[in-house]
């Protein structure tokens, strides 16, 4: 293949399905989550689109997820959760331990059931414009298990456009400032001049859940 910055994602898309077809999508419905969505509807996506319900979503961030589930009835949404006993596990752990708390609600149930399902390939919604973390992805990232990133190279004004262009329905709390979306205790409105990903774990010195270290993604 031949692709550069400017390649549509559903070439991609395309690719990806014809030599990995057991590949899997995760996605926590962001912006970036559900323009990827429409696209892999276009491109002929008819798998999985796998959730991590932490128990800490906004219920905007829930609503979002079931009107997609009724937009694209030909994907099969999974929604995979913790099971923790509060009682035994704590219940505001993210205020002291975040990094375990992401590790338990998040990394833990989608190792789980990335172990059982042995997918080739993962399709994620990372881009490049989303945190300085992020600014040198590829559509590609070699690993373990491949991670392929059809919109790397999109950046926000091109995905609201497409967004509203197929009026897709964006989680609405983004209209509000929240350009990339977590748990409600871990996330804030983006301030001006702040990059996307800001709003997560503000002031606390993370920028990442974890699912991204390693072999894991979403
Ligand atoms: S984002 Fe916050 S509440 Fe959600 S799993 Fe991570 S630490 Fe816990």
């Amino acid at each position: 293949m031949n692709w550069k910055a400017e390649t549509d994602p559903r070439v991609v898309i395309a690719w990806a399905l014809e030599h990995y077809p057991g590949l899997l999508m995760t996605s926590a419905f962001n912006l970036n989550g559900v323009v990827l969505l429409e696209l892999a509807a276009q491109a002929g996506y008819r798998g999985e689109v796998v959730f991590v319900d932490t128990g800490y979503h906004f219920p905007e961030t829930l609503q979002t997820r079931d009107r997609l589930q009724e937009r694209y009835p030909q994907m099969h949404f999974v929604t995979l959760k913790a099971n923790l006993p509060e009682e035994a596990w704590g219940k505001e752990r993210y205020r002291t331990d975040p990094d375990g708390c992401c590790a338990a609600r998040k990394v833990a149930p989608l190792r789980a059931y990335l172990a059982q399902k042995n997918p080739p390939a993962l399709l994620n919604a990372r881009s490049r414009d989303q945190a300085k973390t992020r600014a040198h992805l590829g559509f590609l990232e070699p690993g373990e298990r491949l991670r392929i990133n059809p919109l790397a190279f999109w950046d926000r004004p091109a995905l609201e456009a497409f967004a509203k262009a197929h009026n897709l329905p964006v989680n609405p709390l983004y209209w509000s400032g929240f350009f990339s979306i977590g748990c409600w205790p871990c996330t804030r409105a983006v301030r001006p001049g702040e990059e996307v990903r800001a709003g997560r774990w503000a002031g606390r010195g993370k920028t990442e859940c974890g699912l991204w270290e390693g072999d894991q993604a979403l």
